[in-house]
C-alpha cells in the first residue's frame, strides 16, 4: 500500500507531512511512501529531506492513480480527483462546513475523504486535531503580526529618555488561537485583556495572567461540544457597549472569535474603529467568516480612521516550517486510526473515524456535516 503526499495549491506554503515524520509514517505499514516534486519546498524542506528518510519523489498523476492513502491540506479540484479511482483514500483540512464544492467532488468521484477539521473535541482526538495546532501557530503569529504594524513598544520601557507605557491588548474569543495570542502578547510585555462568551474561559484567561472582560447573562451551552453558541440580542448590546469602550483604549486587538459553520460574530462596529486611537492595529483571524471587525476586509491590510486592519485567516501559513511538522504530527496521529496491524481498517464505531468522514462510498459519513447539508 502506497502513501502519497500531493503539493498544495498556489500561495499556500504549508505541506501536510514533513521529513520528521515519514519514519513513523513506514511503521505504520505502508509498502511505499511518495511525495510530489518539491512538495515541501514553500515549507523549506527539500525532496532529499524525505527521499532521506525513505521516501521516494514521483509526480503528480503518478501518485493520484496509485497511492492508496493521499495527503493534503487543501482539497483536490475536481480535474485530480477524476484521476483518481473509487476507494482511495484522502485526508487533509477541507473546511466542509463552510465550503461544500470539495465535498460533492470527492462525492461524485467516490473516493473517501476525511477532513480532521471535523475531529471532535475530545481527549482522545486532541492529537489530530489540525484546527487547534493550526490556531495555536495563528494566534501567535497574530500578535507578531499587531506589533510588526503598532507604531508604538508593546512592552514598557524606563530609559534615560523617560518612561514608555506598555501596549494594552485587547483579545477577543479566548479559545485555542486567543490563549496563545494572551501568552504571546504576556510575553512581549503588554497589558492583556481578553473576553469571551464561553465562562470556562474566565479561569484559562487569568491563569495566563490576563484580565476577564465579563459581561453578566452570557448563555454558555456545555453540551455543545466546547464551541461557542449563539447569543440574545439584548446579551449582544451589553456586549457591544463593553467592548466598544475596551476597544476605544486598546492600542492592539486581536480578533479570534468564532462559531464554527457559521458567519463570524461582529464585534467591533465601523463606529468603534472610528473612535479607536490613531496607530491602533486590529488583527482579524476571523476574516474568512466575514470578521469580527465590521471594516475587515479578507486578505487585505485595510487603515480606515488610522487604525491598521489586517484580515487574515491563514496566518499559521505564514509560519510554513512548524505549522506543516504540527500538521503532519496530526496526520500521522490519524493514520494511527485507521491502519491496523499494517492494514487499512476503517472502523465506523470509531467516533473520530466517524466524524471526520465527509465522503465515503458516495455518501456522507460525518453527522455533523449531514446536520449542516440538510442531509
Ligand atoms: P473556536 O475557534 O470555535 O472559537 C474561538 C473562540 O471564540 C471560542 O473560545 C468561542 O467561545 C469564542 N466566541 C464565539 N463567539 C463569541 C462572541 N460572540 N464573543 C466572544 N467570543 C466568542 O474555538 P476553539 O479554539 O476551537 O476552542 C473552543 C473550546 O474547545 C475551548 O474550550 C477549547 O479549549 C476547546 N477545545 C477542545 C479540544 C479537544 O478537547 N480536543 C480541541 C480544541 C478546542
Amino acid at each position: 500500500m502506497t502513501l502519497g503526499i500531493l503539493k498544495e495549491q498556489d500561495g499556500e506554503h504549508r505541506v501536510a507531512v514533513t521529513p520528521d515524520s515519514i519514519s513513523a509514517l513506514n511503521k505504520l505499514g505502508f509498502d511505499a511512501i511518495t511525495i510530489e516534486r518539491g512538495v515541501g519546498s514553500t515549507a523549506f524542506f527539500d525532496d532529499e529531506a524525505y527521499t532521506a528518510q525513505g521516501a521516494k519523489v514521483a509526480d503528480k498523476d503518478e501518485i493520484l492513480k496509485n497511492a492508496q492513502v493521499l495527503v493534503r491540506i487543501h482539497p483536490l479540484d475536481a480535474a485530480d480527483l477524476a484521476k483518481m479511482k473509487a476507494g482511495q483514500i484522502i485526508i487533509g483540512q477541507f473546511n466542509p462546513l463552510s465550503e461544500r464544492t470539495p465535498v460533492e467532488n470527492m462525492l461524485k468521484a467516490q473516493v473517501t475523504g476525511f477532513s480532521l477539521d471535523l475531529a471532535p473535541r475530545s481527549t482522545r482526538a486532541q492529537a489530530l486535531d489540525v484546527l487547534s495546532s493550526m490556531a495555536t501557530v495563528g494566534g501567535y503569529k497574530a500578535v507578531l503580526t499587531a506589533a510588526a504594524h503598532l507604531p508604538t513598544f508593546f512592552p514598557m520601557f524606563m530609559t534615560a529618555a523617560g518612561t514608555i507605557k506598555p501596549a494594552k491588548v485587547l483579545i477577543l474569543g479566548a479559545g485555542v488561537a486567543g490563549l496563545q495570542a494572551i501568552a504571546t502578547a504576556k510575553r512581549l510585555g503588554s497589558v492583556v485583556e481578553a473576553f469571551d462568551v464561553r465562562a470556562a474561559a474566565k479561569e484559562e484567561v487569568m491563569s495566563l495572567g490576563a484580565k476577564f472582560v465579563e459581561v453578566e447573562g452570557a448563555v454558555d451551552d456545555k453540551s455543545a461540544g466546547g464551541y461557542a453558541v449563539e447569543q440574545s440580542e439584548e446579551f449582544k448590546q451589553r456586549q457591544a457597549q463593553l467592548i466598544h469602550d475596551k476597544a476605544v483604549a486598546a492600542d492592539v486587538i486581536i480578533c479570534t472569535a468564532q462559531i464554527p459553520g457559521r458567519k463570524a460574530p461582529i464585534l467591533i462596529r465601523k463606529e468603534t474603529v472610528a473612535a479607536m486611537k490613531s496607530g491602533a492595529v486590529i488583527v482579524d483571524m476571523a476574516a474568512s467568516s466575514g470578521g469580527n471587525c465590521e471594516l475587515t476586509e479578507n486578505g487585505k491590510i485595510t487603515y480606515p480612521h488610522g487604525v491598521t486592519i489586517v484580515g487574515d485567516s491563514n496566518l499559521a501559513g505564514s509560519v510554513p516550517k512548524d505549522a506543516s511538522v504540527m500538521f503532519g504530527k496530526n496526520v500521522v496521529n490519524f493514520l494511527k486510526l485507521i491502519m491496523i496491524k499494517n492494514e487499512l481498517n476503517l472502523n465506523w464505531d470509531d467516533d473520530i473515524i466517524a466524524a471526520t468522514c465527509v465522503a465515503h462510498e458516495g455518501k456522507v459519513v460525518s453527522e455533523r456535516l449531514k446536520t449542516a447539508m440538510g442531509v
